[in-house]
């Protein structure tokens, strides 16, 4: 598309958003109109990228007033701040999800690699708490990516069709300056920040408020006891604080949670989801934990049992009747919905503090750093080529991890394309990591395959990674 055109049909999208936000409250009739172009709209510039189901699906849903999820939707119009509505739909919607999908996909037949939807970033590893057994920690506490490297990383990126950048850590905000500037050069990006929650203030929010293209995901572990007995007295009630202040603000943001043999039932328990509701969380990622590092603890792994109620209870918490209204996403238990892996470039990737392109922020290995090679040839670096000539690592979605739940492929490709160890305190050979994986994928294997078969594979909106990839 000729930057003109794209400037119209930005402009297109942001007239029917005003439309929407105009009729909020007045009326409902015409919302419902503004809402229906919108997605009409997104049809005729995608084609055929994604499934006729899903607008089909967007347009029931706009005109049925009592489901749960038009519900939701119909609050995030009333209560956020229109501004950030506007530009989340801009940046993330048209941008990310139409514009840099279409040109990714073309990339991608170019130059023949995986060229990520989004990149994780971290622009420092210093961080203001001292979480027991956080991986963060395990790249030292003194390295940073400046502005200026963050900068060219986004610019890159824009060039490959990238639009979405998420920073964790460390701790982003120490960097706050820099993040808040970020937003406001690459403002036709989406940000968004993996946080302890702790730096976010009532300046801080004014400043999101202003650029609308940031939002957050706060740590949590479960209530107060359980979370300040590793992440330190009072940091709980902090958190809280924050969420009070953000949703004040009319920002968009949910929590981070690390799911471990220990802490799985509480976080998912009605009881800690309504409060986290309550305070105006929007979404929740899962975590489930990873045994990374030479002094990882392989105790939390949650049980067969468990991750088996995990994958449940993620489908009951958003499901469509009943459940909760907050958007719970699973990133080991989800694979279905992406066609498995989605790292090494093939949706994602992470660049650590030092400039390393890992494949994914659970996996320590690379043989690319930005510092020395373009964004562009650090995608083209050999594990991510054996990635992508993996992916899927495996036909069960429930057993999509190249580590987790297959460790002999990560010990292959990581042998194999001699990629290093990025863990600066403590280099951990593969072998060692894949050792500790062993057992839990052959116990998870029993389990995922009897769920796999049960599984309504062909659900609507589901596309496989084959079809995709296509040459
Ligand atoms: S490497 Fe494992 S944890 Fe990372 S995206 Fe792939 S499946 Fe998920």
């Amino acid at each position: 598309m000729g930057e003109l055109s794209h400037k119209a049909e930005r402009a297109a999208f942001g007239f029917a958003i005003d439309k929407t936000l105009q009729y909020m409250n007045k009326d409902p009739e015409n919302r419902d109109k503004a809402l229906l172009k919108l997605v009409d709209l997104s049809e005729n510039f995608m084609g055929d990228v994604y499934q006729k189901e899903s607008y089909d699906g967007a347009r029931a849903l706009i005109q049925d007033h009592d489901a749960k999820w038009t519900k939701y939707f119909h609050r995030l119009l009333e209560e956020l701040d229109p501004h950030v509505i506007k530009m989340t739909a801009l940046d993330l919607g048209f941008e990310a999800a139409f514009h840099g999908t279409k040109m990714i996909r073309q990339k991608r037949r170019e130059h023949r690699c995986n060229i990520p939807w989004l990149i994780l970033l971290d622009p420092t590893s210093a961080c203001n708490l001292h979480c027991t057994g956080c991986w963060a920690a395990e790249y030292g506490h003194k390295l940073n990516l400046s502005f200026e490297d963050l900068d060219s990383i986004i610019t890159q990126g824009k060039e490959l069709g990238i639009y979405f950048y998420m920073y964790t850590g460390g701790e982003p905000l120490v960097r706050k300056a820099d993040i808040i500037r970020l937003c406001e050069k690459h403002n036709d990006c989406a940000f968004h920040a993996f946080t302890n929650g702790t730096l976010v203030d009532e300046a801080f929010c004014q400043e999101m408020k202003r650029v609308g293209n940031l939002s957050l995901s706060l740590s949590l572990e479960g209530f107060e006891d359980a979370n300040d007995s590793r992440r330190g007295e009072g940091i709980f009630e902090k958190v809280l604080a924050a969420m009070d202040l953000l949703k004040a603000h009319g920002q968009i943001f949910g929590t981070s949670i690390c799911y471990t043999r220990y802490n799985l039932e509480t976080v998912t328990s009605d009881e800690f989801l309504d409060l986290i509701i309550e305070k105006g969380c929007r979404f929740t990622w899962y975590f489930h934990y990873m045994p990374v590092g030479n002094e990882a603890a392989v105790e939390l792994m949650p049980t067969r049992e468990q991750r088996e109620y995990m994958y449940h209870r993620v489908r009951e918490i958003r499901g469509n009747e009943g459940g909760k209204p907050i958007f719970a996403m699973d990133f080991q238990n989800d694979g279905e919905f992406v066609g498995g892996c989605i790292a090494g470039g093939r949706n994602y990737c992470h660049i650590n503090a030092n400039g390393d392109m890992e494949p994914c922020v659970f996996i320590h290995y690379s043989s690319a750093n930005i510092h020395d090679v373009s964004l562009l040839d650090a995608l083209k670096q050999p594990l991510f080529m054996a990635y992508r000539d993996g992916q899927p690592f495996n036909d069960n979605h429930l057993r999509p991890c190249p580590m987790l739940e297959n460790p002999e492929l990560l010990q292959e490709m990581v042998t194999k394309t001699v990629a290093h160890s990025t863990d600066l305190q403590s280099p951990e050979s593969v072998e060692h990591l894949c050792g500790k994986c062993r057992e839990y994928a052959n116990e998870w294997k029993v389990c995922a395959e009897k769920l796999w078969e049960e599984h309504p594979r062909q659900m609507p909106g589901y596309q496989n990674y084959k079809y995709e990839n296509e040459d």
